[in-house]
């Protein structure tokens, strides 16, 4: 039996304790995951990629099996470079539903041989976003909760 690897992207500005939550319950399906940072120009991120390569691989460093990357193509070519065939994602609302659905149909009709899986968030993290935090983080509130803390320490000095 061949090793399962699977990809996880996500722009991860900032990673939180619900992508933290995918990633724990991803590695019960898979040999080893990469989480796959993207670049995201278009979503003017607030951390540099840099930035979150070293926040995520400080929130990963207590698995074995996950690997943290950058990547600025499409995605499909990402995993085709890796040679990996599984794209994992996290859905959340139903409003993540819509945008999820078109974007696996896209890369399947891309590249039929990847397939994406999702995983249902955790009930407690149902309601938890990168943007969120950022929200609150600019109006001053407390998100502590919500991400690990060398997170919020980063948030914290952004603003
Ligand atoms: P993207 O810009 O690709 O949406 P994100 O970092 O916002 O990047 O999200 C990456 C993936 O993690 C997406 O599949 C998203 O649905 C999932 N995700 C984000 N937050 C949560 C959460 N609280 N619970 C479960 N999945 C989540």
């Amino acid at each position: 039996m061949k090793n399962r690897i699977a990809v996880y992207p996500g722009t991860f500005d900032p990673i939180t304790n619900g992508h933290l939550d995918i990633i724990e319950r991803g590695l019960k399906l898979f040999d080893g995951l990469i989480v796959a940072i993207a670049e995201s120009h278009v979503k003017e991120p607030l951390f540099t990629v840099d930035e979150r390569i070293k926040m995520v691989r400080e929130a990963v460093k207590k698995y074995k099996n996950v690997k943290v990357e950058s990547f600025d193509c499409l995605l499909i070519d990402y995993l085709h470079k890796k040679n990996a065939n599984i794209i994992l994602r996290g859905l959340r609302v139903i409003s993540d539903f819509e945008y999820e659905f078109q974007m696996a149909l896209t890369n399947r009709k891309l590249a039929p041989e990847i397939e994406t899986t999702f995983m249902m968030t955790a009930e407690g993290y149902s309601y938890l976003s990168s943007r969120f935090i950022k929200e609150i983080a600019r109006l001053g509130g407390r998100f502590d909760c919500f991400v690990p803390p060398h997170v919020a320490k980063m948030v914290k000095e952004k603003f």
